[in-house]
């Protein structure tokens, strides 16, 4: 196997990992630095993450026992995958989507099992049906909206994994605020639903790695036997609780990042690209007259890294940028005219 990484080379214009191109209010900043005095630090951190979590749900009008948070919503995601997969288990995903999912599940020791998208990226229901009966998979993750290819799952679908997954259903929403639709509302107590959502890309919090996920209570209780004790160190708790507190700021920035979107987009449309919609803070796109890889380095050589995803599977010659500060985006689609010139 090989590990699961996005290049982080010293570039100026650094649109490849879907980070919020904006800056936490300084607000935030100063009362975090004064709560590390605060923290026993000779003792461990609240195990159970009481607060934080309490604070969660209040955001998702659930209780904290709704609620488990670990580093980054990859964390949470490979707990649901030690609870619930393994050998002689088999995890469903439907491709092209987030390439973790399927890379945790094969650390787990699960089989995994790829259902296919149109070539349009839509999901049929009846495709979610075959896989769901044919394989049994005991987890099987939908991404809404989806990356790398930008829409959110139509609701249909998900609906139609609830009803035919015998297994736990995840709706990965890392990105669910830049979109309209949410699953929040398929979770209840006597649903096998989990939706994952992060502080990495509206809260302006990558660097602290925090995500989460809501969940039926029992479901939470699993989760807590395959975590590590303390695993959610004193200074992330504070740092997800004073986040909490700025969520007007974190909704602007969200408005600010769909409006540059959509202005990216429309500019994207005139060039020589295909370039697919999207429901998320990044644009999968094709240029049709260069090959990818080579618009790709043309970029780089341009100061300005996106994501390639050329080789992965049904994503020949795709890119995908992220959407940036207008001055980013700027940088990015002056450095795309000139790159759709170069020739292979
Ligand atoms: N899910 C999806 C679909 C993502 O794109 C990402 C970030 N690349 C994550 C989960 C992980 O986010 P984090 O671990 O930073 O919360």
């Amino acid at each position: 196997m090989s590990g699961y990484h996005s290049p982080q080379v010293s570039v100026k214009v650094r649109l490849n990992t879907n980070e919020s191109p904006i800056e936490p209010p300084a607000e935030f900043v100063r009362a975090l630095a004064a709560s590390v005095g605060d923290v026993k630090w000779n003792r461990y951190p609240d195990r159970a993450v009481r607060e934080l979590r309490a604070a969660i749900g209040a955001l998702h009008g659930v209780g904290p026992e709704n609620v488990f948070v670990a580093n980054g919503s990859n964390e949470a995601l490979q707990s649901v995958l030690l609870a619930y997969s393994g050998a002689r288990r088999t995890v469903a995903t439907f491709e092209p989507t987030y390439q973790l999912h399927s890379h945790i599940a094969r650390i787990a020791g699960a089989t995994v099992v790829s259902g296919k998208r149109n070539p349009d990226f839509t999901l049929d229901v009846s495709e979610v049906r075959r896989v769901c009966t044919e394989y049994s998979p005991s987890v099987t993750f939908l991404c809404s909206p989806n990356n790398p290819t930008g829409m959110a799952e139509d609701p249909a679908v998900v609906k139609t994994a609830i009803e035919c997954a015998p297994g736990v259903v995840v709706v990965d929403e890392a990105y669910a605020q830049f979109s309209p639709y949410t699953a929040l509302d398929c979770v209840n107590e006597s649903s096998r639903v989990a939706v994952s959502r992060t502080f990495s890309k509206t809260w302006s919090m990558a660097a602290a790695r925090l995500g989460y996920l809501i969940a039926p209570k029992w479901m939470i209780g699993d989760l807590e036997i395959v975590t590590l004790p303390y695993h959610l160190d004193a200074m992330k708790q504070r740092a997800g609780l004073l986040a909490l507190q700025h969520i007007s700021h974190m909704e602007t920035g969200v408005k600010t990042v769909v409006a540059e979107r959509e202005r990216l987009l429309a500019a994207m449309r005139s060039m020589p690209l295909t370039v697919w919609p999207s429901q998320a803070n990044f644009i999968l796109f094709r240029p049709t007259n260069v090959a990818g890889r080579t618009a790709w380095r043309a970029l780089l050589d341009a100061g300005v890294l996106v994501r390639d995803c050329s080789s992965w599977d049904g994503l020949t010659d795709c890119l995908r940028v992220t959407v940036g500060t207008a001055a980013e985006n700027d940088a990015f689609l002056t450095a795309l005219r000139g790159a759709l010139e170069a020739r292979d």
